[in-house]
């Protein structure tokens, strides 16, 4: 299957099955604005804890909190964002579509390395065993001129983020011949700086009311909490603060279903360290997240490091853990060495102190910041992408294919389906027991309607991992059937252990011990 068509099917398959909804679809829907459904509630929150539950639970030197989404509007200020918090936009003067100036430098030089991936696997191919991939890249003339196109614009790329020069981002575009991707014209407009906060307004009176933001990050609800969370918990540097809640951005471009949203979540934890310790700790940091990551078991080979061509103002190390959707390989977290910018900003535009007084040293710093910041919303979308699979059966029989999601069974939105094999004969009393037990422990789901096999269907395409079917030989030795949703096997066993045998499968126990 093409890829992007894989993604749109997942997309469709997403709405179909209560996962996610566009926002305001009965007017239409609100671009870039999603809700999310039955199953996605679920899985959504199941995500958040797992975080939560490997952030805070696990490190005994990390504690949560749950900051306003409105702020004092000098914090955005003293964070930068007022003034800096922008993307280079630009306007396609003919099909009058708006794009980032960046996205379709970066989208070209992806293309350029495309042409050399795919020339080097029609060369793989041709010569089998015995093709020496290293040799293939340092002398193929199309590989070498691609390379060298790639390095020259991407060097010219970075100089112009670097110093902010719009008008060098424009030349490049016009050099590359970079063409409207929908329409495929070339008649661009100026690159122009788009600053990405919403504003509203505080209080009832319009015109005694001051203008506020909606956040763009919760990084700052930590920042500007540091003090209360040191002094009213005690804590000692090396600490982290963390919390996950919603992030505003007005979006130049959002597209790619809840790749980017205007209106997302966020889990971010600023780790408070001493002066010049901060670059081990953010290795300290990228490793462990990484293992956060590989422990959902969605495939190692589709995460990679890619470390920040542009380092922000206040940063001194930074990279993005990447995943690799059906559309490419794309950020779902970063981590950032955020210097003590921060929090030196809030104590130059606040007038208060924010230093902490290290017993072990005698000397009062203001403390250095490591970052995990990783969008809820994107990981849902990991989660999606990493366990869709169009499954062929080669049973023979009425069904050949089922879509199956492989959700990590602690993670999946329904637990166990609790199913009666047929509406008479007293199973559905006896199954209705069983669900009543059941549910004290889990999210289950109890289905009585259509064929077995039908509903074994349903419950692989929301990601159930478990179901307990109710049959006539139920009542006779109290024993029930489990199907597991991976392989499709089925197994006869006792009621009394449906509870124990789920229980031990669907908690996110063994996950957490290897990341401990
Ligand atoms: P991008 O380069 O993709 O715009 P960013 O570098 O601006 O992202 P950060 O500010 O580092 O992103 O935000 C941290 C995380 O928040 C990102 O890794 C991503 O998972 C998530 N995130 C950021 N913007 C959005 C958005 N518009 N929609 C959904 N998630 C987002």
């Amino acid at each position: 299957m093409v890829q992007e068509d894989l993604f749109k099917k997942i997309i469709a398959h997403a709405k179909e099955y209560g996962f996610v909804f566009p926002s305001s679809e009965i007017y239409d829907g609100l671009s870039a604005v999603y809700d999310y459904g039955q199953n996605g509630a679920e899985l959504k929150n199941n995500i958040r804890n797992y975080w939560w539950d490997a952030m805070v639970n696990l490190n005994e030197n990390v504690v949560g909190i749950d900051s306003a989404i409105f702020m004092h509007p000098e914090i955005w200020k003293a964070s930068g964002h007022v003034d800096a918090f922008n993307d280079p936009l630009i306007d396609n003067k003919d099909s009058k579509k708006r794009y980032r100036a960046d996205q379709l430098i970066e989208d070209y030089l992806e293309k350029l390395q495309g042409k050399i991936n795919k020339e080097t696997e029609k060369a793989a191919n041709k010569f089998g065993e015995s093709f020496d991939r290293e040799k293939f890249l340092g002398t193929n003339p199309r590989v070498l001129a691609n390379r060298e196109k790639i390095d020259k614009i991407h060097s010219r790329f970075v100089k112009a983020l670097e110093k902010d020069d719009l008008e060098e981002l424009r030349q490049i575009i016009i050099d590359c011949e970079i063409a409207d991707p929908e329409s495929g014209s070339r008649n661009w407009t100026e690159v122009r700086q788009f600053n990405l906060m919403f504003d509203t307004r505080l209080g009832s009176v319009n015109e005694s009311a001051s203008k506020i933001y909606l956040r763009p990050e919760t990084a700052q609800g930590i920042f500007v909490n540091f003090l209360n969370v040191q002094k009213s918990g005690r804590m000692k540097i090396p600490f982290g603060i963390a919390q996950t809640g919603k992030a505003f951005r007005n979006e130049i471009v959002a597209r790619q279903f809840i790749m980017r949203m205007r209106e997302f979540e966020q889990m971010e934890m600023q780790f408070f360290v001493r002066p010049g310790e901060e670059l081990a700790w953010f290795e300290f940091w990228k490793d462990k997240r990484m293992k956060w990551h590989l422990s959902l078991g969605l495939g190692e080979e589709k995460y990679r490091f890619h470390d920040h061509d542009k380092l922000a103002h206040y940063a001194n190390a930074a990279t993005d853990i990447e995943f690799e959707f059906p559309i490419g390989f794309k950020e779902v977290e970063g981590i950032h060495s955020r210097t003590d910018f921060d929090l030196s900003q809030h104590q130059k535009f606040s007038g208060k102190k924010m230093q902490y007084f290290d017993n072990d040293l005698n000397e009062s710093y203001v403390p250095y910041v490591i970052e995990t910041s990783i969008g809820l919303d994107r990981m849902f979308l990991t989660v999606l992408a990493g366990s869709y699979e169009d499954e062929k059966l080669d049973k023979e029989g009425a069904d050949d294919e089922r879509v199956v999601m492989r959700i990590p069974a602690f993670l999946a939105p329904v637990k166990v389906a609790v199913l009666p094999l047929v509406k008479k004969d007293g199973l559905p009393d006896v199954a209705r027991k069983i669900m009543d037990e059941l549910k004290l422990d889990f999210n289950c789901q109890y289905e009585e309607k259509d064929s077995i096999g039908r509903r074994y269907r349903r419950q692989d395409a929301i990601g159930t991992p478990y179901c307990i079917t109710i049959d006539h030989q139920t009542s006779k030795d109290d024993t029930v059937t489990i199907r597991y949703r991976d392989t499709m096997a089925q197994e006869r066993i006792p009621v009394t252990q449906v509870r124990d045998i789920v229980q031990e499968k669907v908690s996110p126990k063994k996950q957490l011990s290897m990341l401990g």
